[in-house]
């Protein structure tokens, strides 16, 4: 990512958010490059952890081709930015940071890639995955949104739904590896022009931000960013009814509409009581 997506007003743009104060037993983050997943979900990660849940990270592509460095080696780079996105995840509180390893810069939504994140939600079993969305283009006029983020958000949704459930979905992973299809409960939306929730944090998930971002100094200077970052962090959370949160566009994949909560407050459905009269959708 960039800072130019973390200046990015987007995330804040909508008046009104559902408080999303639910806490997961596990939690997944699904990004393209490293340095992606500290941009996305490194705060929400800090206030998760510190109550309980188990944290992951999975990066998609190698981010070899994120520096302009020609003195580094190829390879080289992948390398640096990997063990900086561990040092980055111990300030979370997460050891596990998995890397598929595909081509920086050349990123597809493709089956291949496809079976292996079902791999990783099989294996890991999150009841809840945290990825950028994929129709987020265009962030003002200072960012075309990368191909590799639309492109490892769109193979990250298409995993968990269906394929990370489908028993017939790739089943070479159930039979040669015996992993066994996983719902994942929650899905939440990083960069979305369209939030509709916002998870509350404290202050110390801030600065557990700033210190993950700052890890990543092959590729940026985080030292100026703690006044951008608070300042959006309070102003989601005005919209939300707290000092500091972060937005985000909210799926609940529960399969029964009756046990799903943390609906956005109308006038027809009070904040966090489901709506019994939406139709469960029979799209496999
Ligand atoms: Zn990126």
């Amino acid at each position: 990512m960039s800072e130019s997506v973390e200046e990015s007003e987007s995330q804040a743009a909508a008046p009104g958010l559902e408080l999303f104060e639910y806490v997961p037993e596990s939690a997944l983050v699904v990004v393209a490059h490293p340095d992606d997943c500290d941009f996305l979900a490194a705060s929400v990660l800090s206030a998760w952890v510190r109550q309980g849940t188990r944290g992951a990270i999975c990066l998609v592509t190698d981010g070899d081709a994120g520096g302009d460095d020609a003195r580094i080696p190829p390879g080289g780079l992948s390398q640096i930015r990997l063990e900086e996105q561990h040092r980055a995840a111990a300030h979370l509180g997460i050891e596990t940071v998995l890397c598929l390893g595909y081509p920086d810069g050349m990123l597809q939504n493709t089956l291949e890639v496809r079976r292996d994140l079902v791999r990783v939600l099989r294996r890991q079993r999150p009841e809840l995955v945290v990825t950028m969305d994929p129709t987020s283009r265009f962030f003002g006029r200072g960012y075309i949104n990368h191909p590799d983020h639309r492109a490892a958000a769109d193979a990250c949704l298409d995993a968990v739904f269906p394929s990370a459930r489908d028993v017939r979905a790739f089943p070479e992973l159930a039979r040669d590896e015996g992993l066994e299809p996983h719902r994942t409960r929650f899905v939440l939306l990083g960069s979305s022009d369209h939030p509709d929730i916002a998870v509350p944090l404290l202050a110390v998930d801030l600065e557990n931000k700033l210190s993950a971002l700052g890890e990543h100094k092959s590729q940026f200077d985080a030292s100026d960013m703690r006044q951008s970052t608070l300042q959006r962090a309070r102003k989601v959370g005005m919209q939300a009814g707290v000092e500091l949160a972060e937005s985000y566009r909210l799926f609940d994949l529960a399969p029964n509409p009756s046990q799903r909560g943390y609906r956005r407050a109308t006038p027809e459905t009070p904040a966090g009581v489901p709506a019994p009269t939406e139709p469960q959708s029979d799209w496999g």
